[in-house]
């Protein structure tokens, strides 16, 4: 697809995240009025950064409504109130928002906004480009009860449950491999790295340890032996027991356990499946701990924390976000432990990817379709939804555990890649540390033993993440070795590190697209849960569901939120299709009766209420989508190696190739999918849909709008055509 808005650009402007003009093809141009910080509600928090992400959100809404998209801003005018041009703290937010996207920009700084409150408002001109044609998908060459998306864990525990409930099943999955973000290397001089997810407990992870009982897996303890080390502002290394607060004086040891204890309290009282709290969700982490008393020393703690567990600076999240994922696995203090029942106690001496390969191979085979990256997903008013993956295939239900960026504009990753450095002796255990660092000041931002004691593999895996992750991201090879050679060397005291040190092994998921560019889990800054409510991620929509380990209530972002996310999703599906059965039996036949004198055997893809309803949804609704998924057809390379060269672990002969036989000829499909085909009502045009709208349809369609774009809003929708009337009050 051409881009719309082309950029025009001076000799001195091609660096600047803006371009000094910008041309965009004659035709529907958007002009959006000043967006102030306020939440949906209209409340407007006191920190300058949470207003900018505030604002940005409303932009992003009224973008989305009017059918266009960041990337169609031709013009953006920024209003900021006490403008410190040696403090533009808007510039990394914008920049973010951008993504890349550089339109001509003003920025005025004024001495106050229309209400006394707002410190910054934007406004924009979008080009809205043309609808595009619909996508209509050729007829499908296969056919199952369930297809999912996706073969990582999310996606192999929902096939497990879908097939164990009887139906069939296709796995679609994009890359020569199983696993997803569980990928396990084995290493030239013995054992195994895992370049993606390391940890599980048998405490509160009792799916995981139960995969791990069944497949035989040999746990390692994480050690907590002997001595932590605090880097500090200024680079010095003081070291202090495990479990014990950092050696500072006795004020600021307190004021941390209060400030810890106070984050601990806070994520125990928010709900873990329905975060609801608009004040907090209205204030980035980094702003709700200054409203707290936080000092400087306890937000360099709290950015430890946001940056080790999800790559991101407290800056860039929302509060209530931050609270809700550290309740999700048990809290704060829970999950940053390495003790029994910590987040990172046991590791897996085969690798983690053993866990998605044994599930992977107790499905039937066939089931698992490897380098079948998906393109497009088209619910066309029928009862079945077709998925484009080369072929066409066709279902009663998808599911889909593709990672959230790919999906929705709000959810993102911050920057985090595990570097694991190899030496030839633990030598931080004979100077009486346990492994565990913590730097303020990087390049890595937390380290942790991740040695093999049985393979004689002594490593360190560091966090490379947040902005300081990302410098060190940018590096040449050597010079990334030199650093953390340099920066262990520091933190426990060891000289001459370098003659000790055998290899790095790293793997940039940021540059992964099947995974979403990025790790462990995404995140939402402020607003977009109060605008979502809790479920937004989650709910189906139609016969498309949701899965993958953002969507998890319990250990959001774990291995064990995927596996729990993937059989909710499964028993989800399962019930839909059951309760076709039950709605005929129950008498729904007497209201649309099967033609053709339909049978019991076709009887379960007879809709139901609901399924009707969503079908009724679908024509004009889920276009953005398959346009989405249609783009992301292109320059999907296969699976990248991890640096060092390293190759995919062989693609699994039980696993790849042959194709789950289908019940009719080619392009037919199967005889229980006839009567539903007979059956379809017409598609419906937006605003029909939006007239006859009753609380599942609008349920639905606000959960497809989150699936799309999280953030767009139905009142605003109907604003944009004119149903309500009033400008929003300046
Ligand atoms: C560096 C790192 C460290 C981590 N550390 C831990 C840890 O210590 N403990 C822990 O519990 N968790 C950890 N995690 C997180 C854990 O790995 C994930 O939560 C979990 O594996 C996610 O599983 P999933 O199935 O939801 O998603 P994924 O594993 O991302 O699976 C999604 C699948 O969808 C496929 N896919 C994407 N797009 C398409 C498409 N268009 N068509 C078809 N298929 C597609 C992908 O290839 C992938 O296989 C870590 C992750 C990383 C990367």
């Amino acid at each position: 697809m051409s881009k719309a808005v082309a950029t025009v650009d001076l000799s001195n402007t091609t660096a600047a995240y803006h371009a000094a003009a910008t041309v965009a093809p004659a035709g529907k141009l958007l002009h959006i009025s000043g967006q102030p910080g306020s939440t949906k509600d209209g409340n407007v928090p006191n920190d300058y950064e949470s207003q900018i992400h505030l604002a940005l959100l409303n932009l992003r809404k009224i973008i989305i409504a009017a059918g266009a998209s960041v990337k169609d801003i031709v013009k953006l005018n920024v209003f900021i109130v006490d403008y410190d041009s040696t403090s533009p703290k808007h510039r990394r937010h914008i920049q973010k928002f951008l993504a890349g996207h550089r339109p001509a920009m003003t920025l005025v700084p004024v001495p106050k906004l229309a209400v006394a409150s707002w410190l910054f408002e934007v406004d924009a001109v979008v080009a809205v480009p043309e609808a595009p044609a619909p996508v209509v998908l050729p007829a499908a060459q296969e056919t199952a009860d369930v297809i999912i998306i996706g073969a990582g864990l999310a996606g192999l525990s929902a096939a497990h449950d879908v097939i164990k409930a009887g139906l069939t099943c296709i796995v679609l999955e994009a890359r020569d491999r199983v696993g997803g973000k569980t990928w396990s290397q084995p290493s030239a001089n013995g054992g195994v790295i895992d370049l993606g997810a390391a940890w599980i407990n048998d405490v509160s992870q009792s799916k995981m340890y139960a995969l791990a009982k069944r497949y035989g897996a040999e746990l390692i303890e994480q050690n907590t032996e002997g001595n932590v080390v605090l880097q500090d502002f200024d680079g010095k290394c003081t070291p202090f027991a495990y479990g014990d607060l950092p050696s500072f004086d006795s004020l600021t040891r307190k004021h941390l356990a209060e400030i810890r204890d106070m984050v601990e309290a806070d994520c125990q009282a928010v709900d873990t499946w329905r975060p609801k709290d608009t004040s907090l969700d209205s204030l980035t982490f980094e702003a709700y701990l200054r409203s707290r008393g936080a000092s400087e020393i306890a937000l360099a703690t709290g950015a430890v924390w946001t940056r080790a567990m999800l790559g991101k600076d407290p800056k860039d999240l929302s509060a209530l976000y931050f609270l809700n994922y550290c309740k999700s696995g048990g809290g704060l203090l829970a999950m940053r432990s390495d003790r029994k029942g910590g987040g990172q106690h046991l590791r897996v001496r085969q690798g983690t990817q053993m866990f998605s390969i044994g599930l992977a191979s107790s499905l039937p085979e066939g089931v698992v379709r490897l380098n079948s990256p998906v393109q497009a997903v088209v619910q066309d008013g029928t009862h079945s939804v077709k998925v484009q993956a080369g072929a066409v295939y066709a279902a009663r239900k998808v599911i889909t555990t593709v990672p959230g960026p790919v999906w929705a504009d709000s959810l993102s990753y911050g920057y985090y890649t595990k570097a694991m450095m190899e030496f030839r002796t633990p030598f931080w255990v004979e100077r009486g540390f346990c492994g565990l660092a913590q730097s303020f000041v990087g390049p890595a931002s937390v380290i942790r033993d991740t040695c093999s004691p049985a393979d004689s593999k002594y490593v360190l895996t560091c966090f490379m993440s947040g902005d300081a992750g990302a410098a060190w991201g940018a590096l040449p090879d050597r010079e990334r070795e030199l650093k953390l050679i340099e920066q262990l060397g520091t933190l426990f005291g060891a000289d001459n590190l370098e003659s000790q040190f055998v290899e790095l092994t790293t793997y940039e998921w940021v540059k992964d697209e099947f995974a979403g560019w990025g790790c462990p889990c995404t995140s939402l800054p402020p607003g977009v849960l109060d605008t979502l409510g809790g479920d937004g991620l989650r709910e189906s929509c139609g016969n498309l569901h949701f899965a993958g380990t953002e969507t998890a209530g319990e250990w959001k972002g774990y291995m064990e939120g995927a596996v729990r996310s993937g059989e909710r999703a499964a028993a989800e599906v399962v019930k839909g299709l059951n309760a076709g059965v039950v709605s005929r039996l129950c008498g729904h036949r007497d209201k649309q009766a099967a033609p053709n004198g339909a049978q019991n055997s076709e009887a379960d893809c007879w809709p139901t209420a609901d399924q009707d309803s969503a079908a009724r949804l679908t024509p004009s609704l889920l276009l953005p989508i398959c346009r989405h998924w249609a783009s992301l057809a292109v320059g999907f390379p296969s699976q990248r190696s991890p640096d060092k060269r390293r190759s995919n672990p062989p693609a699994l002969d039980s696993l790849g190739g042959s194709r789950v036989p289908s019940s009719a000829p080619p392009g037919q499909p199967p005889p229980h999918c006839r009567a539903r085909r007979q059956m379809q009502s017409p598609a419906l045009p937006l605003d029909c849909v939006m007239a006859s709208a009753e609380g599942r349809d609008r349920i639905a369609f606000e959960s497809l709008e989150s699936f799309w774009s999280l953030g767009f809003e139905v009142e605003q929708e109907l604003a944009m055509r004119g149903s309500r009337s009033g400008p929003p009050p300046l």
